[in-house]
């Protein structure tokens, strides 16, 4: 890591203003990133839960031996007849928030330079 607080310990007499604070200080995004990433994007598909059936989650959360409800209006993942909601795919791997997966997911031998 660089250390650059070197430059801001000087106390200035001429200025009576202090260092402004970065800019992600002031105005920190009240968004979260919740971009979703599917690695085997040939396989899964997205719904949208639309009608009055009930279905469930194809996993269990950790603790309960039932299946959950997927709610009216809830986004989630379906890959042939598995149907998972959007936190049990994360769970699971099916998505993943890594934007960098595709670099990631790939246990790559160390290069090594010869
Ligand atoms: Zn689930």
């Amino acid at each position: 890591m660089n250390n650059d607080n070197d430059n801001f310990d000087r106390p200035s007499s001429e200025s009576t203003g202090s260092v402004p604070e970065r800019e992600e200080e002031r105005f920190p995004d009240p968004i979260p990133d919740t971009r979703l990433y599917v690695p085997d994007n040939a396989d899964w598909g997205v719904e949208i839960k639309r009608d009055s059936e009930r279905i469930y989650c194809y996993a269990k959360l950790p603790g309960q031996d039932y299946f959950h409800l997927i709610l009216s209006g809830e986004i989630y993942v379906t890959r042939q007849h598995e149907r998972y909601c959007l936190h049990c795919a994360l769970r699971m791997g099916f998505l993943t928030q890594d934007r960098l997966f595709w670099q990631h997911r790939v246990p790559k031998k160390p290069h090594r330079v010869l």
